[in-house]
């Protein structure tokens, strides 16, 4: 299950290591290379980019929801749910943070529990009006180098009768095998309520955590939102401002709900993406840290 193997390359007289791992499940390979510093940890000022204009700001000129749907948005005291203009399925909606700018290390636990009740609020909604819905994601870009095009911090529900790609792949009898024996692994960090966390044997992307949720979505919302408030806490301690969440669902339990986190590069002008030829067009992650020793060091963090 765990395949693993090394390449030593000698250049310019010096030994050089690539190590290739297997993701069964999946089905891809990922590359962990010697450090040549991919990740970047350099932070740059972009308060003008903070200070620019803002549509989520202006929520008058934001999209409404139809009768059909009940209320025109649906909000709490921390964030407000709508629909989004350029929906990617059948149900597509964006759930937006009350507040202009969030540091990465100032999302709270109850911060983050207000935009996931209404995400779930919405998922449980278009499940009620449309029973042909089976899948939902709830997913978040934060900040430009993640792919946000909107600064203001915001998850986007996704619901449909169709998978996702990855949803497809995820329905496989290796998946959940895979799970248990991550748990039981040196890449295991640790458990809040009922979610077990760990880092991939092959990650999708740098530090990642994968969490399995073994509860009902809307009685795991608590626990979800402070295991992902600590995640990052971690981000921010390594001085990582920009990353990627999914948490998937199947309501047919075709596969276990679960989420993952990435970060992403830093906000940081003519940086470098980190989504290169290897990543787009031949499905393969490069790394330049093993996950062991990521797991390691968020287990020293999240006491
Ligand atoms: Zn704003």
């Amino acid at each position: 299950m765990f395949e693993k193997w090394n390449e030593i390359i000698i250049v310019n007289g010096i030994e050089r290591h690539v190590e290739i791992r297997w993701d069964e499940v999946f089905e891809r390979y990922c590359r962990i290379i010697d450090r040549v510093g991919l990740e970047l940890t350099k932070q740059e000022d972009f308060s003008e980019k903070i200070d620019e204009p803002c549509i989520f700001c202006s929520r008058g000129k934001l999209a409404k929801f139809d009768e059909k749907f009940g209320v025109k948005q649906i909000e709490n005291d921390n964030a407000f749910l709508f629909p989004n203009i350029n929906p990617y399925a059948k149900y597509s909606s964006v759930c937006a943070f009350k507040k202009h700018y969030i540091e990465v290390g100032e999302f709270s636990p109850e911060l983050i529990q207000s935009n996931l009740q209404l995400a779930i609020e919405y998922i449980n909604k278009v499940k009620k009006m449309d029973d042909s819905v089976r899948y939902a994601s709830i997913n978040w870009n934060y900040m430009m180098p993640a792919g946000a095009s909107i600064l203001h911090p915001h998850m986007q529900v996704v619901a449909d009768a169709m998978p996702t790609t990855y949803m497809r792949k995820a329905s496989n009898e290796k998946f959940e095998k895979y799970i248990d024996e991550e748990l039981k692994r040196e890449r295991y960090i640790k458990r809040i309520g009922s979610i077990g966390l760990f880092v991939p044997f092959v990650p999708f992307g740098f530090n990642e955590v994968f969490g399995l949720i073994e509860e009902e979505l809307e009685h795991a919302i608590e626990e979800i939102a402070k295991a992902v408030s600590s995640i990052l806490s971690y981000y921010h301690s390594i001085g990582r401002n920009s990353f990627n969440f999914s948490l998937y669902y199947s309501m047919e339990n075709e596969f276990p709900l679960h989420f993952r986190m990435i970060t992403r590069q830093n906000m940081a002008r003519y940086y470098r993406n980190d989504a290169m030829f290897f990543e787009r067009l031949h499905f393969e992650t490069i790394l330049e840290r093993k996950p062991e020793e990521i797991a390691k060091e968020i287990k020293g963090f999240l006491i």
